[in-house]
């Protein structure tokens, strides 16, 4: 297998080093973008892995560099802000964003979502391979085609609305997914109801799936952002 190849989009140059270091000793390929007209065409033209992407570019914001890749890829990318504000990460992942990572970060975290991604990245391509109707992580197995969920090979008894959520965050495993994103898709809006209510069918979803609900293995919580399935090895 080739390293991979991953695009650091960073205007900053100690942060950009900061990540460039760490991409090297850590045996990936980089590709350097210092601004969103570059990261764009470096994006275009070779096709990188992943995008680790600034959110704050001296020429056009983060976010419209998401759009336009997404105009024509699902390459992974890892937005990277300093801005603690969760709108603006809210407003990447709902331009298709499958991560972020708030400044100042540790190397560990840059690398831990770095792998989160791959670990994806490797499951969805097998998963795509097998053309298979039938979703497995860990313990847990979803079929799609039968519409019911399994735990331990014990069927799940799910409501509608809890399967659908089920459907969601495993067939984006490894992504955080927003509350817009998912009360948008389950009930084609989103007020403040539908955020109350999502919390409310989550929990009931969780107590179903996790064993230890305190210490969820398979549902992460983004306080104030939304949720993600992780990937159960
Ligand atoms: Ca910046």
């Amino acid at each position: 297998m080739n390293k991979p190849l991953i695009l650091v989009v960073e205007d900053d140059a100690a942060v950009r080093n900061l990540m460039v270091t760490t991409l090297k000793t850590n045996e990936y390929r980089y590709l350097v973008a210092t601004n969103g007209e570059s990261a764009i065409l470096e994006a275009s033209s070779h096709n990188p892995d992943i995008v680790l992407l600034d959110l704050g570019l001296p020429d056009v914001d983060g976010v419209q560099v998401i759009e336009k890749i997404r105009t024509w890829s699902n390459m992974p990318i890892i937005v990277i802000s300093a801005r603690s504000e969760d709108t603006d990460k809210i407003e990447a992942l709902d331009a298709g964003a499958d991560d972020y990572l708030t400044k100042p970060f540790s190397v560990e975290e840059l690398l831990a979502r770095l792998r989160v991604t791959q670990r994806r990245l490797s499951f969805m391509t097998a998963e795509m391979l097998a053309a298979s109707s039938v979703f497995v992580n860990g313990k847990l197995r979803v079929d799609y085609a039968g519409g019911c969920a399994y735990m331990n090979d014990h069927e799940l008894h799910l409501t509608p609305i809890e399967y659908k959520l089920l459907c969601l965050l495993s067939k984006n495993v490894g992504k955080v997914l927003t509350h817009t994103f998912l009360t948008q898709n389950i009930w084609g809006r989103s007020w403040e109801n539908d955020i109350a209510s999502l919390r409310v069918f989550m929990a009931t979803l969780r107590k179903k799936l996790e064993t230890e609900p305190d210490s969820p293995q398979y549902i992460q919580t983004h306080i104030g952002v939304g949720y993600r399935m992780m990937k159960v090895e």
